[in-house]
Parts: C-alpha cells; sequence; structure tokens
C-alpha cells in the first residue's frame, strides 16, 4: 500500500495522481515509487537469469525431439 509520510496517509493506486504522487500534498508516495521497482529488479536478477538459462534448453530440447519427430515422420512416409 503506497505510504505518503508528509499526510501519515495510506494511498490506493487508484486515488493516488497519474504520476504516483500524493493527491493531497504532491509529493511521490515512496511505496508506490519504490515497490514496482524493487519487485523488477528482483526479479531480473534472480527469476529471469534462470529463465534465461532454462528456457533456451527446454526450446532446444523441444526443437531436437520436433526434427527427430519429423525426421520419423518423414522417414515413415517412404518406407
Ligand atoms: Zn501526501
Amino acid at each position: 500500500m503506497p505510504w505518503c509520510e508528509e499526510c501519515a496517509k495510506y494511498w490506493t493506486p487508484s486515488a493516488m495522481n497519474e504520476d504516483g504522487t500524493c493527491p493531497s500534498c504532491g509529493r511521490v508516495v515512496e511505496a508506490q515509487k519504490a515497490t514496482p521497482k524493487n519487485i523488477d529488479v528482483k526479479k531480473l536478477a534472480a527469476g529471469d537469469d534462470e529463465e534465461d538459462a532454462t528456457a533456451p534448453w527446454h526450446f532446444k530440447l523441444l526443437m531436437v525431439l520436433l526434427a527427430l519427430y519429423l525426421g520419423w515422420r518423414v522417414v515413415d512416409l517412404f518406407l
């Protein structure tokens, strides 16, 4: 929940200004600004790296299996 220290008040994202500032005092509400960035950074640092490492591996395996399957289908076609 975005918290404005100036107003000592929580703001729902829909209640705040579109640029993430407090509708009452105009200050940038820190939680709103920091939380998505922190989540993105953590995802980029941990999650996406793992996905980058595993996704091509699965993709390659899938392509190899697909190639084997299609190759077998072609051979089966001419037998
Ligand atoms: Zn405020």
